[in-house]
């Protein structure tokens, strides 16, 4: 202050203009005798601390002491201020409404004329509001606002921290990128709100997966980021990507009650080899993630570097395939399409295969894309359509029974030109009759221009081929354009098919599809069915026909041809409608046992299983009217297992048996539907027995249901 005092002004005018400056800055002003006695605080002392001139006037500034100090600290401000005449630092201060805040502190002791120390002045900043808002900034800028874990610029820079440590201490470390399959069908369906709600839901189950020092991080949409420190194992990323993907498994409950079933696929990138710098081994685990997904999701996969070897030999791979049409190393197998009313074969699809010179058999998806992307694809597809036309020809000469022949286009393809020449000519060419010849188009390659794709469909009927959606539920069609395509069949991804017995999630999609296609007066074909529960399950749920290794796998024609002639077919189990059928889980088999032999002379036909899995599985294959599961098992509890029955088997009447101890999981179980009635263990057994003849009575209809008695026996 002492400059505004100097010759340009009167003293008296360097007082007043002090005095204005004192009302108007930000800061605090307090001015105390060498006792330490209040002798002038400004406005701004008023607002901060909340006393006003006349309530410390005469005081001592210990009045705003926060007691969050200890001695030393002030006395080491003494210590400074009495030997320099200054001090400066941060200090907690207390206002008068009690409130603790910060403030930045200068002290200096000003001297009188005689040079002796006289006053000491304080000039304050405070801190709190400053500090609020550097926080929030500095959350904002690093952290997502839904889930409020670290965004990709923290990401970044923590796993850079990462590598450098790695680095430095020889070890491994993995980059895990997951993403949920569908997604944005929840989304869409269950509205944005719940998507949210589900984001925030996974981001707490994905924490507790994680140990201390790695990083989890949300980037954007439905991926999220987890970084692996000082790997021990080579195994680690793998084991934590599984375990990942069955945590997320069970269906999670939105705040609106809304059930949603979530699966991940996992994409993973591993330092050094995979990338040394944190960009790298994010897009190869993004790029791994994406493999995942195309194979049909909820798998993981590893980048490595076969990735970047690949791309070096696309031009040679070119090349290769330029040469394999002219020296005719394609060739076609066949994969059976079952009936699965009668069981027997009723066509099949035609998978190209390419008998590469050195490389053995290779399968399409090697070379398709590069096929697809330097335009050979439509000489390729154009021969696949005649060799197979030329083989429907070959095995009505051999007298087989006409065959339905199904064969793969490519998006290039069915947009180029020439398809319908092609197609009109092997016809022709073999004198087979166009409604033996299907095309399966995927939807992919419909929705980009579904306009044009609907007069590109419509010219193709009018030569009297049938048209089949191949990969269904994987592209995001609309319904609205569905309705429109001319098609004769979808086929439901086989992604969908993998798990139909025990996931309902995807369960629920294939029987919607398959409702969705009978609706239309459209055939419906499961692919990739492997094992007889799948088969089961779609047969229970009406689907027309399967494909996959459960039957066969594609086989060259001859072989085909083989399979025709031993008229291998499907044996069509027709469980007896009638017959009243049981299912008991449990995982201890002495209960197991006793339970059979409470209900031996009841005229059931009983089915028992030892756990939620094998009860799923025994479902598809089994009918079951009434099901009755013990409540604590590894793996799966009976209250997981029968709510994953709600879905699948809506019509079964579903009972539990229980011990107090997990009465919790029991009445939310009961709440939503997912139970009829409880039991508790041990059980008696007269009233088992009433119980489950009542409950049969239940499912037939005869009588309703009676509540009050639902705590059992
Ligand atoms: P797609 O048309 O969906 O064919 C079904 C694929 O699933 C085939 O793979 C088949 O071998 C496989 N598959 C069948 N049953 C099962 C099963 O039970 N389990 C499992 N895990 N897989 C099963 P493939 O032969 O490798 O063909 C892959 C894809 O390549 C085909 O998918 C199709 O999109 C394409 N493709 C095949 N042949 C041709 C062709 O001639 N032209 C064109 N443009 N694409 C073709
Ligand atoms: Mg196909
Ligand atoms: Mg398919």
């Amino acid at each position: 202050m002492k400059d505004f005092g100097s010759a340009l002004w009167s003293p008296e005018e360097a007082l007043r203009i002090d005095a204005a400056i004192l009302a108007s800055i930000r800061d605090a002003v307090i001015v105390t005798d060498m006792a330490l006695k209040i002798l002038a605080v400004n406005p701004a002392f008023t607002e901060i601390t909340g006393y006003g001139e006349d309530e410390v006037l005469g005081k001592s500034p210990r009045i705003l002491r926060s007691g969050r100090h200890g001695r030393e600290f002030y006395q080491a401000m003494w210590a400074s201020l009495l030997e320099s005449g200054h001090w400066q630092g941060e200090i907690w201060n207390r206002r008068k409404n009690g409130e603790i805040y910060s403030e930045r502190l200068t002290l200096n002791a000003v001297r009188n004329e005689q040079g002796n120390p006289a006053y000491y002045v304080g000039v304050a900043t405070d801190l709190s509001q400053l500090k609020l808002n550097e926080e929030r900034l500095r959350h904002l800028v690093h952290y997502d606002p839904l889930t409020g874990l670290p965004n990709r610029l923290l990401l970044e820079a923590r796993l850079q921290h990462t590598l450098e440590r790695a680095s430095r201490e020889e070890n491994r470390a993995a980059v895990l990128v997951v993403d949920l399959d569908q997604f944005k069908i929840i989304n869409d369906s269950l509205g944005h709100a719940a998507g949210d709600d589900l984001l925030v839901a996974v981001t707490h189950r994905l924490r507790t997966m994680l140990r201390e020092e790695d990083t989890l991080s949300r980037l954007a949409g439905d991926q999220f980021v987890l970084v692996l420190e000082a790997l021990h194992d080579y195994q680690e990323p793998e084991i934590l990507a599984r375990r990942i993907q069955a945590s997320l498994e069970a269906p999670f409950i939105l705040p609106g009650g809304d059930k949603a079933y979530v699966r991940a696929s996992v994409g993973i990138s591993v330092y050094p080899q995979d990338g040394v710098t944190a960009q790298a081994l994010l897009i190869g685990a993004d790029s791994a993630v994406h493999r995942a997904k195309e194979r049909g999701g909820k798998q993981f996969c590893y980048y490595t570097s076969e990735f970047n070897v690949q791309a070096r030999t696309i031009l040679a791979l070119e090349d290769a395939l330029r040469r394999a049409l002219e020296q005719e190393e394609f060739v076609l197998y066949y994969q059976p399409k079952i009936d699965l009313r009668s069981g027997r074969i009723a066509g099949a699809e035609a998978l190209l295969r390419w008998q590469r010179p050195g490389c053995g058999l290779v399968p399409p998806l090697e070379f398709i894309p590069a096929a697809e992307k330097n335009g050979l694809i439509e000489s390729i597809g154009a021969w696949a359509i005649r060799e197979a036309c030329r083989q429907m020809r070959v095995w009505r000469e051999a007298g087989l029974a006409d065959i339905k022949v199904a064969v793969n286009v490519s998006a290039r393809q069915f947009r180029g030109g020439g398809l319908e020449e092609v197609i009109v000519k092997a016809l022709a060419r073999y004198g087979v009759e166009p409604r033996h010849l299907m095309l399966e188009l995927t939807e992919s390659m419909l929705v980009d221009e579904p306009e044009d794709a609907v007069a590109r469909m419509t010219a193709l009927k009018r030569l009297g081929v049938r048209l089949s959606l191949d990969d269904f539920g994987t592209g995001y069609s609309s319904l609205a354009y569905l309705s429109r395509f001319p098609i004769d069949q979808m086929k439901i991804d086989r992604s969908f098919v993998n798990d139909i017995v025990t996931d309902p999630g995807a369960a629920t999609i294939a029987t919607s599809v398959i409702a969705l296609a009978h609706r239309m007066r459209l055939g419906v074909v499961a692919e990739g069915v492997e094992t007889e529960a799948q088969a089961g399950y779609l047969r229970q749920n009406g689907c027309d026909e399967i494909q996959g290794y459960f039957f066969s796998k594609p086989v060259p024609a001859e072989e085909f041809a083989e399979l025709l002639r031993q008229g291998k077919n499907l044996p069509v189990l027709e469980a007896s409608p009638q017959s009243r059928t049981l299912l008991i889980v449990d995982d201890e088999l002495p209960v197991l046992a006793a339970l059979q032999r409470v209900l031996a002379d009841e005229g059931y036909g009983v089915f028992t299983a030892a756990g939620g899995r094998e009860g799923l599985e025994l479902l598809a294959k089994n009918p079951a009217q009434v099901i009755l599961s013990d409540q604590r098992m590894p793996g799966m509890s009976g209250t997981e297992f029968l709510s994953r029955v709600k879905v699948l088997y809506p019509e079964t009447v579903r009972m539990v048996l229980s011990g107090y101890a997990e009465m919790e999981a029991v009445v939310q179980a009961v709440n939503e539907g997912a139970i009829y009635k409880f039991f508790s263990k041990p059980w008696d057994a007269q009233q088992l027995r009433a119980q489950i003849r009542e409950a049969f009575l239940y499912y037939e209809g005869v009588i309703k249901p009676r509540r009050e008695s639902a705590s059992g026996l």
